[in-house]
């Protein structure tokens, strides 16, 4: 039997050693889930719904212990965790209204009469990442299940203790046994066995593009289709006709929010030249200002690193000669502790390139608009990214422009769950949340009726 220690990264005391499942255990889980799926989608819609609706109360019910399971198990600040909890009932609730929505079309033909069905996939395969471990899953688990579905989650190795608790909470809230089933696994054992079964219908994948790349590689054998959500090396590009002051202010948190670990980190500053020496003075204090330390603690506001392997490799892109312009706080002793830190690197530096996935970010200028575009643009990914000006028609052009799924204006926010998301390029494929998710878990069935003529 493999076994996997699960740390807490804030102490590096193991909270917990799980079994690791095989491709076996994914044989049985589908079989089933399959059983699962056929009494769920012969329920009535509004039972369905009522169902969902009653899986969010649940999951509100247990949003505290949810909360401080994923403090200890990936050191997220009791107040964001708090927050992933509550989303995930609240993405519950939002896509329980959908099994009665989900409506096909009419269409006018000769001879008869053209109907569509959102028909059910069957069994979706879900590979989640580690580092929004609940809200993530629950961005694909909702919307499948509300689409008529089984969900098999395959969690990160190093955070699957909430997953695991939802599912049980799903069991607990009535939906039928076997319907949402958490199997923690390797990826290249338990994710390849999902992607490759023939009982899957299709695949969720959240990780790395390198991942992504292998992912669709094995879905293409078997023609399963796939929704890859990838990385992400975003740009925040400040104008100098910004709210410079609430730029400065702002920046830290669109980047070092869950301490970098976000495909959607704000990690590339674009600042224009004329307005570079005072961003910076206002950004130096704003990144001082960053609560690093214990996540059990209300007022942090950033926690450790998820694992070991991962602060070694966010900890390669800082040797002893970087060009650290300033860096923030974080504990020492104990814990994968890595403080805010911002580099001022030359355009070709890796930092300026590569997805670091921690509170690390670059800050580089730009002469004009077309320059800053022409920088934003200049990676292979594109998944989301904030504009700072106060010329409405200067966010307008730049939004078109910058080729990415989630953009925003003054602000950085880039997840609503009724809004869409999802990347350009290599951060992805496909579209997640907002009103038109539970969609990508059918296939369009068209039926034609012909009608005799009197
Ligand atoms: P990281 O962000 O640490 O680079 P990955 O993108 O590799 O992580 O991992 C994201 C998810 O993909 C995890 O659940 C991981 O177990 C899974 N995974 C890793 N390798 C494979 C693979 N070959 N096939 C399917 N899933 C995989």
């Amino acid at each position: 039997m493999t076994t996997i220690d699960i740390v807490n990264p804030a102490t590096e005391e193991t909270i917990s050693v799980l079994e690791l499942l095989d491709a076996t255990a994914v044989d049985e889980a589908v079989a089933r889930a399959t059983s699962a799926q056929r009494i769920w989608a012969a329920l009535a819609p509004a039972e369905r719904a009522e169902r969902l609706r009653g899986f969010a109360d649940t999951v509100a019910a247990h949003q505290g212990e949810l909360a401080d399971l994923e403090v200890s198990n990936s050191g997220h600040p009791i107040g964001q965790a708090t927050w992933e909890a509550g989303h995930v009932r609240d993405v519950l609730e939002y896509y329980a209204t959908a099994p009665e929505r989900l409506s096909g079309r009419q269409i006018p033909v000769a001879g008869g009469i053209d109907i569509t069905f959102a028909e059910p996939i069957g069994v979706i395969g879900v590979i989640t990442p580690w580092n929004f471990p609940m809200t993530i899953a629950a961005w694909a688990f909702a919307p499948a299940l509300a689409a008529g579905n089984a969900v098999l989650v395959k969690p990160a190795e190093w955070t699957p203790l909430t997953m695991l608790r939802l599912a049980e909470l799903a069991v607990s809230a009535g939906l039928p046994d076997g319907l949402l089933q958490t199997l923690p696994g390797r990826g290249d054992v338990v994710g390849d066995a999902l992607i490759t079964h023939p009982g899957v219908g299709k695949v969720v994948f959240t990780g790395s593009t390198a991942t992504g790349t292998r992912v669709m590689e094995r879905a293409a054998e078997s023609v399963t289709p796939v929704t890859l959500e990838l990385g992400g090396k975003s740009a925040n590009i400040v104008f100098a006709d910004s709210d410079l002051e609430r730029a400065a202010a702002t920046a830290p948190y669109g980047v070092f929010d869950n301490a970098g670990q976000d495909c959607c980190a704000r990690s590339r500053i674009l600042v224009q030249r004329t307005v570079y020496d005072r961003f910076m003075e206002l950004f130096e204090p704003a990144v001082a200002g960053v609560t690093v330390g214990d996540p059990r603690a209300e007022s942090t506001e950033m926690g450790p690193l998820v694992s070991r392997a991962h602060w070694e490799k966010v900890s390669s892109y800082v040797p002893d000669d970087a060009p650290v312009a300033f860096r923030g706080s974080a504990p020492t002793g104990p814990g994968f502790w890595f403080p805010p830190t911002v580099l001022t690197p030359a355009a070709s530096d890796r930092t300026v390139r590569d997805e670091i996935f921690g509170p690390v970010v670059t800050v580089q200028t730009f002469a004009d608009e077309a320059e800053a575009i022409a920088l934003a643009n200049d990676t292979p990914y594109g998944l989301s990214g904030s504009i700072w000006t106060e010329n409405l028609s200067r966010a307008l052009r730049v939004t078109r422009a910058v080729a990415a799924g989630n953009l925003s204006v003054n602000s950085h926010s880039s997840v609503r769950y009724s809004t869409p998301f999802g990347g350009f390029k290599q951060s992805g494929i496909g579209r997640e949340l907002g009103p038109d998710a539970p969609f990508a878990f059918t296939e369009t069935k068209n039926v034609f009726i012909a009608v005799a003529d009197a």
